[in-house]
């Protein structure tokens, strides 16, 4: 395709598009336009606009940069489309958790914290005759910058005695030492002891001390002879008498046995093992600034850089607009001498204005540099790749944005509107997958896919200016932005609940010393600006309360454990929500977070093994009679497990393609490509598929034209019924958007059983989800409520929170302007509300 004729169209010219369910999709769009992708769920919107458009801008890239792309593309796979003219390169901001390092931060990932190194190092201010340090000094990521006790992590873990002996009163030979392995190799320990003069036979306590804390904390590991099935007085005198001993053993300290385990061991079970003995404390040294100490000395505004770091991004621009002020001087005396300074920092500060200012606008003010970006949401973490990007000052670059309205209030949306428009105007297109109703109002062009999700979609059924939709008579999307009144049931009675759940001093982050009340069988919608504090009361403070306060009643197993995962121990080491629950005895006895982390981190985990519903499938497999002759059991139709699986692949199904300068490529396995099975294995057929074929299909397709068994369409069933019918069985947990594992939990949930007594906490449920599958998932909320069981949700889409029974509105800023219940009542109460941002919104929504 020659370069000329590209950047000659004003339009993106797509012909014959078919990847997935598009059904030959030929589509001009506007170029420097701001253009919404609607359709319900599974309709190709992300077919089209991520599968086909930035793919193939993708591919060119390759190609262009890398001489062997040609041979890689053939692998990765070229999007299934006949021609695509005038495309420019393309930008994707999809909507998925980084997955990148634990330790990327807010401050990292948009690039800010280098220049405030930058700035600590020029202008900062030193104690008195320390050296100037350079910008990596004060990098926690750097070998210079590091706390050289803890790495940089801020954190040392512990053995506590408490832990390796849980019970003093038991001798060693009883196991006092419960933190050492058991079977063969503790006995070599405890063999080891015996020879080294202790007495494993008196309770541990009554042990000298020296002998105790030697055996415990020693960091030496002696060699120690080992004479097996003698007692303490044999050994003794063989020992004397210079006797061969059975063999050497090297001899470990308890403690160092369960770091070194916890470090080095390839069993994730002796390490999770291990880990049940560690405690981490903050470490001793940099007191968990993970900075080294010349580092920390050096101030900006008096202000260490750690500090800074911890501020949120609101306050941080406040303290740097100052810094602008014509009579600031550097802290320390400098200025006025070194001109040169002042310069630098009026530079430097200017600089980081600017890269704050379009973060801010975006509603993420309240965040700070050393935010975890895996703590973001994944709406957040968009709006911070966006945000970022705006910076970049890119032009002639499609953006391709998968829902960049996720986890914003309305009144927050302007602002994005705002960026888009920005980066439409530089001279970019802007493409965004979406179902914000009012963000799809603000389009320059709409193209709206269907009419239905996934074999009856995947056709254009509108493209043009939003108003021309107003007669495009096959569009769902058509009824919710035209249609008055909205196409919906009457307004059901509003529940008022048979009890009350109060929290009580309720602190943590920006909420402080708050007193809340929930009612009991009523579904609540909890809503507020971003940053107000939603998250931080519903999915955090919310469950641990209960937990705590309610311990004796809440079965505890029920708790749906369904907390990030990265770090066991950082995790135990967060601060606890400080507050009581109080509720009527006996009314909840199960809490089921349904958040919107992920559901697994690797692709061995997907849709059907996490619902259960693949449990099944394999028996059925294993049922059938050629499975049976050849002695098939369930666990060969695992790609977990040797028997089954591609050996090359081991079951992944991709192949891991390392390319020069490019990011790390997966490519589908070049023997069983990318079916993870192995032959034998994929001869088996039930209903004319083999199990790679079943984990292709997706559930709508499953549902129709699969096995009639009960069970595997009640797990069908639940996934239909919160809108999941376009995604495939196999569909890797990776894959899944924040909004998409929320309901896949949900699913997975629904079909457990109702119960009258179980609360149900949500994140922003509908998020990713087109207004007339939001309906559907409401319905089924209701349905549950009605049951007797509490739903409290996080919830941004008005017309949703319009159909709760009670509403809290939490703000009424976000940060420290938050953090407070600004109103609360039925939807008609809320919307009447004179301080609530929220208030008008849903006065609207009501009509
Ligand atoms: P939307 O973005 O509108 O929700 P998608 O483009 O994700 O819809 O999906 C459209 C159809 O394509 C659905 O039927 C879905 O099951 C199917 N599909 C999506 N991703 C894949 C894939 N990786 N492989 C096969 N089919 C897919
Ligand atoms: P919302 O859900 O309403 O968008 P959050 O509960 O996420 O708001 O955040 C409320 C406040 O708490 C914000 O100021 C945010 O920066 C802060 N916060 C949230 N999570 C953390 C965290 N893990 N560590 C520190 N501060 C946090
Ligand atoms: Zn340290
Ligand atoms: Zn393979």
């Amino acid at each position: 395709m020659d370069a000329v004729g590209e950047s000659g169209l004003d339009r993106v010219r797509v012909r014959g598009a078919r990847e997935h369910n598009l059904r030959s999709v030929d589509l001009d769009i506007p170029r420097d336009a701001l253009v919404a992708f609607t359709g319900i769920s599974g309709s190709g919107k992300s077919s089209l606009a991520f599968g086909t458009i930035y793919a193939e801008s993708q591919r060119r890239y390759f190609e262009s940069v890398a001489p062997y792309a040609r041979r890689l593309m053939s692998q990765v796979g070229v999007p299934d489309v006949d021609a695509i003219h005038g495309l420019p390169p393309a930008v994707a901001l999809p909507q998925q958790r980084s997955g990148g390092s634990a330790r990327s931060t807010v401050g990292s990932a948009t690039t800010i914290a280098n220049v405030v190194r930058m700035l600590y190092s020029r202008v900062g201010t030193y104690p008195a005759g320390a050296p100037m340090l350079y910008a990596e000094d004060f990098s926690t990521n750097t070998v210079q910058g590091a706390c050289p006790t803890c790495h940089g992590l801020g954190q040392v873990h512990d053995v506590p005695e408490a832990l390796m002996v849980p019970d003093d009163s038991l001798t060693i030979r009883e196991g006092a030492l419960a933190a050492w392995p058991t079977a063969w190799h503790g006995k070599q320990l405890r063999d080891s002891l015996i020879s080294l003069g202790y007495d494993i036979d008196v309770p541990w306590r009554e042990l000298p001390r020296e002998q105790r804390e030697w055996a415990l904390f020693t960091d030496e590991s002696p060699q120690v002879p080992i004479y097996t099935d003698r007692g303490p007085a044999e050994v003794r005198k063989a020992i004397a008498a210079g006797v061969e001993p059975r063999y050497m053993s090297t001899f470990l300290g308890v403690r160092r046995y369960v770091l070194s385990t916890f470090a080095g061991s390839k069993s994730a079970r002796m390490r999770e093992r291990a880990a049940s003995f560690m405690v981490s404390v903050p470490c001793p040294e940099c007191g968990g600034r993970r900075l080294k100490g010349e580092a920390l000395a050096v101030t900006f505004e008096g202000l260490a850089i750690t500090e800074l770091a911890a501020m949120p991004l609101d306050e941080v621009a406040a303290l740097l607009q100052h810094v602008l002020e014509p009579d600031w001087r550097p802290r320390g005396g400098a200025g006025d001498e070194h001109p040169e300074q002042l310069l630098a920092a009026r530079r430097l500060v200017t600089d980081l204005l600017a890269r704050l200012a379009p973060i801010i606008d975006l509603g993420l003010g309240s965040l700070s540099l050393d935010r975890t970006t895996a703590s973001l949401s994944s709406g957040e973490l968009q709006r911070m790749r966006l945000a970022t990007q705006v910076l970049s000052q890119l032009f002639g670059v499609v953006f391709v944005l998968d829902e960049p309205s996720a986890g914003l209030h309305p009144a927050d949306t302007e602002s994005l509107l705002r960026i888009l428009r920005r980066l439409r105007d530089t001279g970019n297109s802007v493409f965004f997958v979406e179902h914000s109703l009012d963000v799809i109002r603000e389009a320059d062009w709409v193209v709206d896919i269907g009419p239905g999700a996934g074999s009856e979609g995947g056709s254009v059924v509108y493209s043009g200016p939003l108003d021309g939709l107003r007669e495009a008579g096959d569009s769902v999307t058509r009824r919710y932005l035209f249609d008055a009144p909205s196409p919906r049931r009457e307004r059901r009675e509003r529940r008022t609940g048979d009890g009350v759940l109060e929290l009580q001093g309720v602190s943590r982050h920006n909420v402080r010393d708050l007193s809340v009340r929930f009612p009991l069988g009523a579904l609540t919608a909890v809503t507020g600006v971003s940053g107000s504090g939603k998250s931080t009361l519903v999915v955090q403070a919310l469950p641990e309360l209960l937990r705590a306060s309610l311990a004796s009643e809440v079965d505890d197993a029920a708790v749906d454990e369904d907390t990030p995962g990265a770090d066991p121990l950082a995790q135990r080491a967060e601060a606890e929500t400080a507050g009581r629950a109080h509720g009527p005895a006996g009314r909840l006895r199960r809490v089921v977070q349904v958040s919107q982390r992920p559901i697994g981190r690797t692709s061995r985990s997907n849709v059907a093994t996490y619902t259960g519903l693949f449990d099944r499938v394999r028996a059925l497999f294993a049922a059938t009679p050629e499975a049976r002759r050849r002695r098939y059991a369930p666990s060969r139709f695992s790609f977990n497990l040797p028997a089954g699986r591609c050996p090359t692949c081991k079951g992944e199904g991709t192949m891991e393609v390392e390319l020069l300068f490019l990011p790390t490529v997966h490519a589908p396995c070049t023997t069983c490509g990318g079916r993870r099975y192995n032959a034998e294995t994929l001869e088996i057929e039930l209903d004319g598929r083999s199990i790679a074929d079943v984990l292709a299909m997706s559930v709508r397709d499953a549902r129709a034209s699969f096995t009639d068994d009960a069970e595997v369409n009640r797990h069908l069933d639940a996934l239909l019924d919160v809108g999941l019918g376009y995604v495939a069985l196999g569909q890797p947990a990776p894959q899944l958007s924040g909004g998409e594992a929320q309901r896949v939990k949900l699913a997975a949930e629904l079909q457990r059983g109702q119960r009258d007594d179980t609360l149900y906490l949500l994140d922003e449920p509908t998020s990713g989800l087109h207004a007339a599958d939001a309906d559907r998932l409401l319905a089924h909320l209701q349905h549950l409520v009605d049951g007797g069981s509490t739903v409290v949700m996080v919830e941004h889409d008005m017309r949703i929170v319009a159909e709760a029974d009670w509403v809290i509105d939490l703000g009424p800023g976000s940060g420290d302007a938050g953090g407070r219940v600004v109103a609360e009542g039925t939807p008609e109460q809320l919307a009447a509300s004179p301080s609530s941002r929220t208030a008008p919104y849903l006065a609207a929504a009501l009509g």
